[in-house]
């Protein structure tokens, strides 16, 4: 707890215990750290940090500036299991869970990075892995954010696939942090042709289960929705986002896709984009256009890939 409270690199630095026990300590255990291997900093400030862990894996973090606002995108795993056909993540398969302290480390990290007179204001897991596959390390990595980093759970924004049977557990759980929802299509088809996911837990069920969720009077699910050039951001796409969302109190993220090399889908252009936010908010639901921010250094949504 001091670890964290005090964000300590060392035993010596946790002056509060005696001496005795620190050398006690330091002959026991060690505080365990990630090694910052690269950062790269985007003209629009986007900071993107390469991570080295203990057994060399690699994994990244995405600072974000906002106004008053420090968002820090991180990651749940080494690579992603959920192979979804647009995101660069995927294609490098999976690797393995981080650990909670793994997962903390990040915001410690870029914490000391940054100027001291700056801190770090909101948390989004929504880089590298998915976080409710990997449920028990995500949610005690949530319970230090919360108890010891001092982060409001309102400030915390949890981004699945659609594992339906942990989102709802996280809730039952007392984990009450900001669901995001990745819907990306708009019938079960599209949606398991590019998320495979899908075939496990379909749009039906998964939707069923947002309605359920026992989220705070004035609070909303985010549902990111990725616009993938004549695959997903047609007009009746647009149309039956609004059905698909009846009864849900939902706020859309539109991302125009972001691109990469080898990329098999192309980015919308922006008057489709335009159009299909109008059609969304003509029936009354909020409906942001993300600034993917970041995309000079592949910082952005679906751009991670930890890569040297
Ligand atoms: N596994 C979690 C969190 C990681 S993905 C999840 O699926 O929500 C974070 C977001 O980036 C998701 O909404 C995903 O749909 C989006 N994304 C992935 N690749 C993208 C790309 N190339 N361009 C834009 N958004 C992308």
């Amino acid at each position: 707890m001091r670890i964290y409270t005090k964000k300590a690199v060392s035993i010596d630095e946790i002056t509060e215990f005696s001496l005795p026990l620190r050398e006690h300590l330091k002959g026991i255990s060690f505080i365990s750290g990630l090694r910052i291997v690269n950062r790269l900093v985007s003209n629009d400030g986007t900071r993107k940090y390469l991570f080295a862990l203990g057994d060399g894996h690699t994994i990244e973090s995405v600072l974000i500036e906002d106004g008053e606002r420090l968002t820090l995108c991180v990651s749940s795993q080494v690579g992603c299991a959920m192979g979804c056909k647009f995101c660069l993540t995927a294609r490098g398969g999976f690797k393995r869970n981080l650990k909670a302290h793994e997962i903390c480390d990040q915001i410690l990290c870029v914490s000391r990075d940054i100027e001291p007179e700056r801190k770090i204001t909101n948390i989004v897991m929504m880089g590298m892995g998915e976080p409710l596959s990997n449920y028990k390390e995500v949610t005690g990595a949530l319970k230090i954010m919360m108890e010891w980093l001092n982060i409001s759970k309102r400030r915390i924004t949890l981004s699945t696939a659609g594992f339906v049977p942990e989102l709802e557990r996280l809730y039952s759980d007392g984990f009450n942090v900001n669901p995001a929802i990745s819907l990306n299509a708009t019938t079960d088809d599209t949606r398991s042709m590019i998320m495979p996911v899908n075939k496990r837990y379909n749009l039906k069920t998964l939707l069923s289960a947002c309605r359920r969720l026992p989220i705070p009077e004035r609070r909303r699910i985010t549902f990111e929705y990725v616009l993938l050039k004549d695959i997903n951001d047609s007009a009746e796409d647009a149309a039956r986002l609004i059905r698909l969302l009846k009864g849900v109190r939902a706020k859309v993220n539109l991302i125009p896709f972001n691109e990469y090399d080898g990329a098999h889908f192309k980015r919308p252009d922006d008057t489709t984009v335009l159009e299909f936010q109008e059609i969304v908010a003509r029936g009354h639901i909020s409906v942001f256009i993300r600034k993917s921010k970041g995309r000079d250094i592949l910082a952005a949504c679906g751009q991670l890939r930890a890569s040297n």
